[in-house]
């Protein structure tokens, strides 16, 4: 059976990633997790979301760019799709990510563009959640943040922290203390046991405790989780302290369990999509198959009907 550390390693091949991205079949198989290639193709369904009162955070999939060039195109686009949120008035904020911006060729591009888009998403009332990547970019990743966030009010740029690190407690500690709004996750990439805990219990746990100081902090922040058990622990939690459903919001990724999103927005709590769109989805597409490797079966069934 396939395993979640080879699907990982999978996503970060290069060679395979432009094969895939450039073979249009392969792109059919992707819909389940990618909304569709151009944000004209992917207003309609955050159209709907709103009905069924979730919001929405806007990411254009990419990430380690590699020029200069390519970084600005990732700027324009996002600029781009700030200004449909406002002209199709639809609720929704935008993820980036810095790998997307530069950060790769030089933090202090990443940080301008980001800085951009940050100004942008000010200008219009919006807000712009900094996603956060594999380790090797975490501490230039809130080096960034930080920056952004002194020059920008709380509501305007946000972080995302993941529990399966180590450092995670301490980094939420520090960052509530700013203030900063963070979007607690579990962690997506493929980490060594020097950083992140080997074990999913741990990181059970551990997300839990960063929950429990999150919602405690009494700033507004983000329970990004699909798993049934965290959000339970964060409504127990909520209650036992009168947390109100007003002071926090769900967030789960488009294309996975839309029963438990539709359900909770039905109960009263705010919840927030995370919509991916854009032609270079492989990176994204891979370390979704990595969380449930049971969906290689999905795929693979797909791939089979033709
Ligand atoms: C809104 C949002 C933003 C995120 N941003 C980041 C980020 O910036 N950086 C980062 O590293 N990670 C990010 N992630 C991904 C996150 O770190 C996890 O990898 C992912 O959410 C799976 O963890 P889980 O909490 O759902 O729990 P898990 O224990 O992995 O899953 C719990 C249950 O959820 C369902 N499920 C989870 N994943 C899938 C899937 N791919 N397909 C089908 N069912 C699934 C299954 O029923 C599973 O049993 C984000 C996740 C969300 C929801």
């Amino acid at each position: 059976m396939i395993t979640r550390n080879a699907l990982l390693w999978l996503s970060q091949q290069e060679g395979l990633k432009d094969l895939a991205t450039r073979i249009g079949f392969f792109k059919r198989l992707t819909t389940r997790f990618v909304a569709g290639d151009t944000i004209d193709e992917v207003v309609p369904f955050i159209h709907r979301l709103n009905v069924e009162n979730c919001t929405a955070s806007f990411d254009h999939l990419n990430e380690a760019v590699e020029s200069s060039d390519e970084a600005e195109r990732e700027v324009a686009e996002y600029l781009n799709i700030l200004t449909k949120i406002d002209e199709q008035r639809i609720r929704s904020n935008v993820s980036i990510k810095l790998t997307q911006f530069g950060l790769g060729l030089d933090p202090e591009l990443a940080y301008k563009n980001a800085r951009r888009i940050v100004e942008e998403a000010h200008r219009r009332g919006n807000f712009v959640r900094v996603d956060m990547e594999d380790s090797s970019v975490t501490q230039v990743t809130i080096d960034i943040f930080k920056r952004l966030r002194a020059e920008f009010d709380l509501n305007t740029v946000g972080i995302v922290l993941q529990s399966y690190l180590y450092r995670t407690y301490a980094d939420a500690q520090a960052l509530v203390n700013l203030p900063a709004r963070i979007r607690i996750c579990k962690g997506a990439y493929n980490e060594p046991p020097e950083v992140a805990f080997p074990d999913k219990k741990d990181v059970d746990a551990n997300y839990v405790k960063v929950m429990q100081l999150l919602l405690g902090s009494g700033i507004y922040h983000g329970v990004a989780t699909h798993d049934p058990k965290m959000i339970e622990a964060t409504i127990d939690f909520a209650t036992r302290e009168g947390i109100g459903k007003e002071k926090f919001e769900f967030q789960m990724l488009y294309g996975i369990r839309r029963d438990l999103q539709r359900q909770l927005a039905r109960d009263g709590f705010n919840v927030r999509i995370y919509v991916p769109y854009g032609k270079h989805w492989y990176p994204y597409f891979m370390r979704r198959l990595a969380e449930r490797p049971a969906n290689v079966w999905f795929v693979l069934k797909n791939l089979a009907k033709g």
